[in-house]
C-alpha cells in the first residue's frame, strides 16, 4: 500500500481528539511529501540535525515534533521552528531548552518523558525526579518553556497486559501531576503514548497523541540519506 493509503487507513482508527504524529525518521523528503500531499501536517523526528535539514527542504506549514533523546549541544538546531518536544528526559535538558529559547525569543512547548518500560537503558524521569523538578526554583525561573503534558514508551513486547499496565502508569503520573502542579493550567493536557505496535491500546487508555512511523512509511533503513 502507498503512504497515502496507510495514512488514511490509520486515521480511520484514531478518534478526532487524538493527534497523529507521523514519525518520518530515516525516511526521505519524498516520503514526507507524499504524506504532506495527502493532507498530513504533523511529523516527528528523533535526530536534531536530520530534523533541521528536513525543515529547510519542506513546506513551512508542517508542525515538527521532536521525539528522540536530545543532546544539549543539539538543542539550538531545532529551537527556531520546533512545535513540541516530546522527549524532555532530564532537568539539565530543560535548562538548555529554556536558555536557547530565551536567545531565540520563543516559548517552547515540552512534554516530560517518563520511564515506564521494564527495559534497561530507556530515557526518562521517574515520578520523584519530575516532582523535584516542578517544585524547584530553577524550574520556576524558566520563562521560555511550557510543560504541556507527558510522554512515555511501553516495553517492546507482545504482552498486551504489560503494555496496558505501563500506559496506565503514565496516565496515573499525568493525573497526579495535573492535580498537584497544573490544576489551573488547561494547556497541561497531552499524553503522548502509542506507536505502530501498541497505539490502539494507548488510545483505549487515554492517549492524546500517537507517534506512528513504520505503519505509515514502511520499515526503516538504519540511517537517513538526503534525497535532494
Ligand atoms: C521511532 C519512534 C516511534 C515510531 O515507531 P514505529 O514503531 O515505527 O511506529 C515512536 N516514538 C518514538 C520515540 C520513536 O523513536
Amino acid at each position: 500500500m502507498s503512504i497515502k493509503q496507510n495514512l488514511e487507513k490509520i486515521l480511520l482508527t484514531i478518534p478526532q481528539n487524538v493527534s497523529l504524529i507521523a514519525v518520518s525518521k530515516t525516511k526521505p523528503v519524498s516520503s514526507i511529501l507524499e504524506a504532506y500531499h495527502a493532507g498530513h501536517r504533523i511529523f516527528g523526528e528523533n535526530k536534531a540535525q536530520e530534523l533541521a535539514d528536513k525543515y529547510e527542504l519542506l513546506p513551512k506549514d508542517i508542525n515538527w515534533h521532536f521525539i528522540g533523546h536530545l543532546q544539549t549541544n543539539k538543542v539550538k538546531y531545532i529551537i527556531p521552528f520546533v512545535h513540541l518536544i516530546h522527549s524532555v528526559d532530564s532537568t539539565k535538558l530543560l535548562v538548555f531548552i529554556n536558555k536557547e529559547a530565551v536567545k531565540q525569543n520563543r516559548c517552547i512547548d515540552c512534554l516530560l518523558q517518563f520511564y515506564i518500560a521494564t527495559e534497561e537503558s530507556k530515557f526518562g524521569f521517574d515520578y520523584k525526579e519530575a516532582t523535584d523538578l516542578l517544585v524547584s526554583a530553577e524550574y520556576k525561573a524558566m520563562k521560555n518553556i511550557r510543560i504541556v503534558g507527558v510522554m512515555g514508551m511501553a516495553t517492546y513486547t507482545e504482552n498486551e497486559k504489560l503494555i496496558e499496565k505501563e500506559f496506565s502508569q503514565l496516565i496515573t503520573y499525568f493525573n497526579q501531576l495535573k492535580q498537584s502542579f497544573f490544576a489551573d493550567k488547561p494547556y497541561f493536557k497531552e499524553i503522548s503514548m502509542g506507536m505502530s505496535g501498541d497505539y490502539k491500546i494507548a488510545i483505549e487508555k487515554g492517549s492524546t497523541m500517537v507517534r506512528i512511523g513504520s505503519s505509515i512509511f514502511g520499515e526503516r533503513s538504519s540511517v537517513y540519506k538526503a534525497d535532494i
